[in-house]
């Protein structure tokens, strides 16, 4: 391998400094990154839109998300690269609305103020999982969580979320009845495999903050970081074909040459412009979004199925922000996780099932509903299993860079960190001196 020209320009003047391929929230917040930094870039997007798997459609005045999505308030990357006021986030009710064996519980509050546990006692009918014991217990454990420096989180064995749940000490019905439901919502993975360390740093975030959604629903995100950026500098429509360190080849647009490329694509794009890069595995997730007449909960709480019925979590959307459905309407996104063969009907085949679920969920008749759209996505998430490499190399060669959610961590957080640890690399190797940051570990 020759050695790199640090000091070689792009070959024409309209050719910019780097060319990052890819424009969800990791390509976008790279650029982003750059262009604060005086390089010329430009962002190439294969499709019409930019946010990749982060985005939101409107459908008849209704707002669904491409996936049933969730911000945590408490991810340290978010509040650093995002303008969090301007995203207008409206928290979820603190906490979650377990349904197990027929009935519902709250719990899982992490802050148990007196009003809350007031409200809490006013939230309906609670079995042994809602006692006021098990749910101080499980808020001092939530608590302990939260105030646990990261570096000790990351130094205990490391195993399965399911497995490492089973050694903490509380009690089965606390962790069947809510962690177990919780956590698999929260890491799309069902059969909890994901790295216990990943697991520790998702409830911790929980623990820390509060879930939330942007009142434009989730593609606000991406939106923002592309609003940010210079005019000129996305193009839409542009697919990759081959990457180099001096530039890029387009199926339509022929070649364009820079000082450096990322490739800020979803995993499996990036092992086809990068033969040899790892392909983690997915978990798939399902969302079907259903219009009532009436909200069935009256608030925006996490309702988790812990009687693995097959669906995960629903969530009254129009209870989150009335914008998500027009006037007199409520919308309802429910998650369905884990692989599934569906029937010659696809993922729509299997709505009234769900929809016979979330009758019971919400303890109301749901043969009214309008069953609006299903988001089928096979490779939402990358797996994290254990051993989980919290920081993969993002510098493949000094010219060639590559981030995304499968570099860190399987969240907007960690997508976000991959994107700022790429533009670092870059600029690094382009003589561009780079602040210290700190670089927190979290999911
Ligand atoms: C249904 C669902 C639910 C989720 N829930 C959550 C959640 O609750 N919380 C959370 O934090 N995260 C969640 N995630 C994960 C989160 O959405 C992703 O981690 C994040 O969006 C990944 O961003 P990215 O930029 O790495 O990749 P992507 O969003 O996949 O962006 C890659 C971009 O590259 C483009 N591209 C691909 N190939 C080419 C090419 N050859 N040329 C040009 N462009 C190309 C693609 O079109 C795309 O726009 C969820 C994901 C899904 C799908």
């Amino acid at each position: 391998m020759p050695a790199y020209d640090f000091t070689r320009r792009a070959s024409r003047p309209t050719d910019p400094d780097v060319v990052v391929v890819g424009a969800g929230v990791a390509g976008l917040a790279t650029a982003r990154a750059l262009a604060d930094r005086g390089l010329d870039v430009q962002v190439l997007e294969t499709t019409e839109r930019v946010g990749g798997r982060m985005a939101t459609r409107e459908l008849d005045g209704f707002r669904l998300d491409h996936g049933g999505h969730l911000l945590n308030t408490a991810y340290p990357e978010p509040a650093r690269r995002l303008d969090l006021d301007r995203l207008e986030l409206r928290p979820l009710a603190p906490g979650a609305l377990v349904h197990s064996g027929g009935r519902r519980y709250r719990i899982g509050d992490p802050q148990q103020t007196p009003a809350r546990q007031a409200a809490a006692r006013q939230a309906g009918p609670r079995g042994p999982l809602g006692s006021p014991l098990d749910r101080a217990r499980l808020a001092a454990a939530l608590g302990r969580l939260a105030a646990t420096p990261v570096p000790r989180l990351l130094a205990r064995p490391e195993t399965t979320a399911a497995r490492a749940l089973g050694d903490r000490g509380l009690p089965a019905r606390t962790v069947d009845g809510f962690l177990r439901p919780l956590l698999s919502a929260l890491l799309s993975d069902p059969a909890l495999s994901t790295s216990s360390r990943v697991a520790d740093l998702v409830l911790r975030s929980y623990a820390r903050g509060r879930l939330a959604l942007p009142a434009a629903g989730i593609g606000a995100v991406p939106d923002q970081l592309a609003a940010a950026l210079p005019e000129g500098s996305l193009r839409l429509g542009v697919e990759v074909t081959s990457v180099s360190t001096a530039g890029v080849e387009t199926a339509r647009h022929g070649r364009i040459a820079a000082r450096a490329v990322v490739v800020a694509t979803d995993a499996p794009a990036a092992a086809g412009l990068l033969p040899g890069l790892r392909l983690p595995a997915f978990h798939p997730v399902t969302t079907y979004y259903h219009a009532a007449d009436r909200s069935p909960l009256g608030e925006p709480v996490l309702l988790l199925d812990a009687d693995r019925s097959g669906v995960s979590h629903s969530l009254v959307l129009s209870e989150v922000d009335p914008s998500y459905a027009p006037s007199g309407r409520a919308l309802i996104a429910t998650t369905v996780l884990g692989r599934h063969t569906f029937d010659a009907g696809g993922p729509s085949g299997d709505e009234p099932v769900v929809r016979r679920r979330l009758g019971e969920l919400y303890g109301t008749s749901t043969d009214g509903w309008e069953f609006l759209a299903v988001r089928h996505v096979p490779d939402a998430v990358p797996a994290m299993p254990p051993p989980h490499h919290f920081r993969r190399s993002v510098r493949l060669l000094a010219g060639l860079y590559v981030c995304g959610d499968h570099r860190d961590t399987s969240t907007v957080q960690g997508t976000l960190v991959s994107g700022r640890r790429a533009a670092e690399a870059v600029l690094r190797d382009l003589g561009v001196p780079v602040a210290d940051e700190a670089a927190d570990v979290a999911a």
